[in-house]
Formats: C-alpha cells, structure tokens, sequence
C-alpha cells in the first residue's frame, strides 16, 4: 500500500496536510482560502473530490477556512471534529457537511486508517491535535503521523503522544526576543506566551530533549509566526535536538514562502 504525507503548508497564516494511504485520501485541517487550498491539491494532481475525509483540530480560521470551498465541490466529504469544534465552524458555513463527530482523547477507525484525537491546552473550544496510524507501502512497516500545533504548553499527554510518532508535525511558534520586540499589543502577547496560547522555539525544543526515548525519523517543525519568529532561530534552538539525534531528519516550515513538503 502506498503512503505519502503531504505538508501543504503550516505556519500561523494556515495549516493544511493531506495523507495518503492505502488507498484512503485524508487532510489535516484545511487552514487556506477556498483559491489556494485548490492549488495545492492541484498540485498534487488531485481535485476536491478525491479527499475522502477531513480531520479538524479546531476552529480557529488557520485550521479551517477552507472547508466550505471544498465542501462545495465535495459536498460528501466527510468532516470529523468534537461536537464544540463541529458546533463553532457549523456556525459560519452555509451548509451542513456529514459531521463526524468523536469525543476527545478516543481512537476510532477511519478506512483503513486508525486515528486518535490528542487533547491539547489552546484557547478554542475544545482543541486537539491527531495520531494517524498508517498501513505501510509493500513490505514497509507502517507509519504513525501525528500533527501537534497550537498548544500553550507540554502535557504528559502530549509528551507521550510525541514519542510515539513516526513523522511529528510540532508547533514552533515564537522567538521569544522576536515576540517582546513586536508590535503587537500587550494583551496579545500574553495570550500567545499564555499556557493556552502557543509553543515558543525553546518549548518546543525542551519537550524533544526531555524525551527519554521517541523513534521519530522525520520531524516537521511548523506553524511558525511570521512577524515573531525566523527558520534560522528555529534551527539554532534545535541544534542540541539535532546533536541528539543525528539520525533525525528535521525541517523547518518556512512562514514566508510556505513550500510544501511529501514524506514518503
Ligand atoms: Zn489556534
Ligand atoms: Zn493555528
């Protein structure tokens, strides 16, 4: 069975990722405008229609704005969230998709994909990250991909779930110095650095050293701020992570370029 993780871009202006495995098409949040998130697949050879399903983490628009372009050329598509999530975005869009709708921290079947839902600390309703459990192409074992954005800090939970992935898609969000000195307002500085606002470099880079033991290969580093943070200091905070493990390979998702990335 084939396998490829497409990273269609992640950055805090929009995140979107598509597996494909076994004959089963599914995308990770559909965090671009209706014109961009169809150029991507396009890209890829692919049309609205041939994504079997979309996985939401939550509703915050870098996560989900392009559902009702694709829902209008995939009205089948079908949309898997928490009821808060599904409740929230339900709110904004004109149609009604065929909601799928798991409670948070359960595993549930999907094709021939296995999915578990990863409660995370952020300020949306009821926000998650995704364990996705692939059948491997012939011969190859199979992969787990796990996509962890947008949380305030590590917990136990998240720690645990970031040892386990084969390919870990780990939010960097912040330099800190690059934060302090920008221009935004106080009260949003505190809601990014805030236990449910978003990973900094050096928090990202603290929860992969204290990892005792975790069997990554690949390591995606994204939702990257384009006004607070660099790929540069990204790398930089990473170097002890890279010295580690040097078997790693490890890229960083540029916010002002957003290049698309496949895993195979
Ligand atoms: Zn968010
Ligand atoms: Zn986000």
């Amino acid at each position: 069975m084939s396998f490829a993780f497409h990273i269609l871009g992640t950055s805090s202006s929009g995140n979107c990722s598509l597996i494909e495995a076994g004959g089963t098409r599914v995308m990770l949040d559909a965090g671009f405008q209706g014109p961009r998130l169809e150029a991507s697949l396009e890209a890829l050879g692919l049309a609205a229609a041939a994504v079997d399903a979309v996985l939401i983490t939550h509703e915050h628009s870098d996560h989900c704005v392009g559902l009702a372009s694709l829902l209008r050329r995939n009205p089948a598509l079908k949309v898997f969230a928490n009821r808060e999530t599904a409740r929230r975005i339900q709110g904004t869009l004109k149609v009604r998709p065929a909601w799928q709708l798991f409670e948070t921290g359960t595993t549930f079947e999907l094709r021939d994909l296995r999915v578990t839902s990863i409660p995370i600390p952020h300020d949306a309703a009821d926000p998650v990250g995704f364990a996705v459990d692939c059948p491997g192409a012939a011969g190859a074992p199979a992969r787990r991909v796990t996509w962890l954005t947008d949380l305030g800090h590590v917990t136990d939970v998240v720690r645990h779930h970031a040892a386990l992935a084969d390919v870990l898609v780990l939010e960097s969000n912040y330099d800190d110095e690059m934060l302090e000195l920008s221009r935004r307002p106080p009260h949003l500085k505190q809601r990014i650095r805030g236990k449910h606002g978003h990973l900094s470099n050096l928090a990202a880079r603290d929860l992969l050293t204290g990892l005792s033991e975790w069997r990554a290969s690949e390591l995606c580093l994204g939702h990257l701020s384009k006004e607070c943070n660099r790929t540069v200091l990204v790398e930089e905070a990473m170097r002890e992570v890279r010295e580690l493990r040097p078997d790693l390979r490890v890229n960083v998702f540029d916010p002002l370029e957003d290049r698309p990335l496949t895993i195979t």
